[in-house]
């Protein structure tokens, strides 16, 4: 069976900074990250190997001192705050794409709130990103996942829509013509920004192609990540025989019986030796 590894994978730009800084900076000594350092728990054992510690906000209260770094996801500005306040040095390794983003919703918060202006987000709720951008506005905007969210939205009020950078870019726009057109209705005015990340949504149409090329396709994406699960679903939709791993245990011989090609892929957030392991485990388990 062939087995060709999809050569648009692996990490995108802001993961892969991210990650580069942390493995300087471990050269130098201790180093805490704030929450896991990428969705993807093979790389995070990777880098723990290295020395790299996580602080998981969810388990432990006591904000780190120390090195701490800011993964690509971004913080809330309360977090700066807590961490100078801790005494900690501030490495912070937050995407570009997403800072800019971050300091985008910040200054349409400080502008339009005298108007009474709604500031939307698109994305998932609880996700680190999306708190981070939330926290721009003192957490005044409306997180929105679906349309089960719209009964939150006063179609009275003026609007602007932002979309977590990792929310499916076909999603965000047909979502926010469904709110344009609510708006427009209640003589409002929704302002639209395309602020889908293209790391993510520039690899879709080549995945669609990469996945209907092959007789079966494994995905490989932490079970926690965003676009992991979107650009499954990207490969599911075009290819049925799709199936989504996170390591080479979870494969099953029985999906290659009678398949004559095999093709590799996964997540932004997805280190490229974890899918050469994969393809690997497949080569063994089929030939
Ligand atoms: S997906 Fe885009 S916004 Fe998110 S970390 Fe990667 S490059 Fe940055």
């Amino acid at each position: 069976m062939e087995i060709i590894i999809d050569p648009d994978s692996g990490f995108c730009f802001g993961v892969r900074k991210a990650i580069q800084l942390a493995e300087e900076q471990l050269v130098d000594g201790e180093l805490t990250c704030l929450g896991e350092m990428v969705h993807n728990e093979a790389e995070v054992a990777r880098l723990e190997t290295m020395g790299m510690k996580t602080f998981l906000p969810e388990k432990e209260k006591k904000i780190p001192s120390g090195r701490v770094l800011i993964r690509a996801h971004g913080e809330p500005p309360e977090t700066y705050e807590r961490l100078k306040k801790a005494g900690a040095e501030i490495i912070d390794a937050t995407c570009p794409i997403v800072l800019k983003l971050q300091q985008k919703i910040k200054e349409i918060y400080k502008e339009e709130s005298a108007r009474n202006t709604q500031i939307l987000i698109f994305g998932k709720p609880g996700h680190p990103e999306v708190i981070g951008l939330n926290g721009q506005t003192n957490y005044s905007a409306l997180v929105i996942a679906d349309e089960s969210d719209f009964v939150k939205i006063d179609f009275n009020r003026p609007a602007h829509i932002f979309s977590q950078t990792t929310m499916d870019a076909e999603a965000y726009q047909k979502l926010a013509n469904q709110l344009s057109a609510l708006f427009s209705a209640h003589r409002q005015n929704l302002k639209v920004h395309p602020s889908s990340c293209r790391q993510v949504s520039g690899r879709v149409e080549g995945l669609r192609n990469f996945a209907k090329a092959v007789d079966v396709v494994v995905f490989v994406s932490g079970k926690n990540s965003s676009n992991g699960k979107a650009l499954y679903e990207v490969c599911s939709s075009v290819n049925p025989r799709s199936f989504k791993i996170s390591v080479p245990e979870e494969i099953d011989a029985g999906w290659f019986s009678g398949m004559r090609s095999c093709g590799i892929s996964g997540a932004t957030s997805t280190p490229p030796w974890l899918l050469a392991q994969v393809a690997e485990a497949i080569k063994r388990i089929t030939t």
